[in-house]
């Protein structure tokens, strides 16, 4: 009897013992699994969080570019999103770190361009200059140094070495035409010894050559001799100093001068300080002249925007050179009809 219960008994136990083994062992291989995993994934949160972008020293990127070998121009890349966020700062401690490291001359003098643009971005423009021009020590021909060079010169009105510039531009092929006569319009206007009249002879004669500068033309003729300007006003073309024309102030506009000017005529009758034309064919001026011969005033006014012929991009406020394309004298206008705006108002811009 007992040996049957335990011939019975036997197999059964042993089924039980297997099958206890069996879930232990897998209940022990997948709570460690669990547990690897987790911990893989802790592993790779630090990580990730270390290497977030911007969380990194400037340090950390010598060491990726040193130690795990990250290519040169990764690092380039990762130092950029700094650029992209307007992190000028940051972008250049990486840029001077990597310097110290970079033994390679052309990789040196990439860095040395990213380090000159960035801090030319950032405003820094007197470092930027030492900086290009530490390049041009090493490299004369590099295009891109000379002609930030040139623009640097011009911010910081080192008007006679943006003319070095622009003939060593010229020396290398480039096409400096629209610089020369720039930069000659903005050497004659700056001019601290010439008297204003001289100026103003010089400028107008170099108008006559070349078009291109005729708005720093128009603006120093208004700012300096405005007698001249409206003796000369018709061999200017209005349409393109529209906003100028449109700012004047009443008192320097001479009315006797415009006589049958038909745009003049239906520029200030939009403004309101003529009454001289009923309708024009221009939208904007036709609106205005018509809400103020209504009764009621209604207050309505322009408002300017400049769109560069270069990069096509638009710029609320006139400037020489394009900010983003740094082309000159390429911005074209455009108005636009805005309401609610009074006169008052106007004036005080
Ligand atoms: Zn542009």
């Amino acid at each position: 009897m007992d040996s049957l219960v335990l011939e019975y008994r036997d197999p059964l136990f042993g089924i039980i013992v297997l099958f206890t083994l069996i879930f232990f062992i897998s209940f022990i291989t997948y709570s460690f699994s669990l547990y690897k995993e987790r911990r893989a994934r802790r592993d790779y949160r630090k990580l990730l969080k270390r290497f977030e972008i911007g969380k990194l020293k400037e340090e950390d990127y010598v060491h990726l570019y040193k130690t795990y070998n990250l290519p040169f121009d990764s690092i380039l890349l990762l130092a950029s999103t700094f650029l992209h966020k307007g992190d000028y700062n940051k972008a250049i401690s990486v840029y001077l770190a990597l310097l110290e490291h970079v033994t390679d001359r052309v990789k040196k003098e990439e860095v040395l361009e990213l380090l000159g643009t960035t801090y030319f971005k950032g405003g820094f423009m007197q470092r930027s200059r030492e900086i290009f021009l530490r390049i041009l020590k090493f490299s004369p021909r590099n295009l891109k140094a000379l002609k930030y060079l040139l623009i640097i010169n011009e911010k910081l009105k080192e008007y006679s070495q943006a003319k070095e510039v622009v003939e060593c531009l010229d020396e290398l092929g480039s096409d400096t035409k629209k610089d020369k006569v720039f930069i000659e319009a903005l050497i004659i206007i700056n001019d601290p010894v010439e008297s204003f009249e001289k100026k103003g002879e010089k400028l107008y004669s170099l108008f006559k050559e070349n078009q291109l500068i005729e708005r720093l033309v128009v603006q120093y003729f208004i700012q300096y001799n405005k007698e001249f300007f409206w003796e000369h006003f018709e061999e200017f073309n209005l349409k393109k100093i529209v906003d100028i024309l449109w700012y004047l102030n009443f008192d320097d506009i001479n009315f006797d001068k415009i006589g049958n000017n038909k745009f003049l005529n239906e520029l200030y009758s939009a403004k309101g300080y003529l009454k001289t034309a009923s309708h024009s064919d221009d939208f904007v001026f036709d609106v205005l002249i018509a809400l103020n011969n209504h009764e009621h005033k209604v207050p309505a006014s322009i408002d300017f925007e400049f769109i560069c012929s270069s990069c096509k991009h638009t710029h609320p406020i006139f400037d020489t050179r394009c900010p983003r394309c740094h082309d000159i004298l390429s911005f074209n206008i455009k108005y636009y009809l805005v309401k609610g705006i009074s006169e008052a108002n106007q004036s005080l811009q």
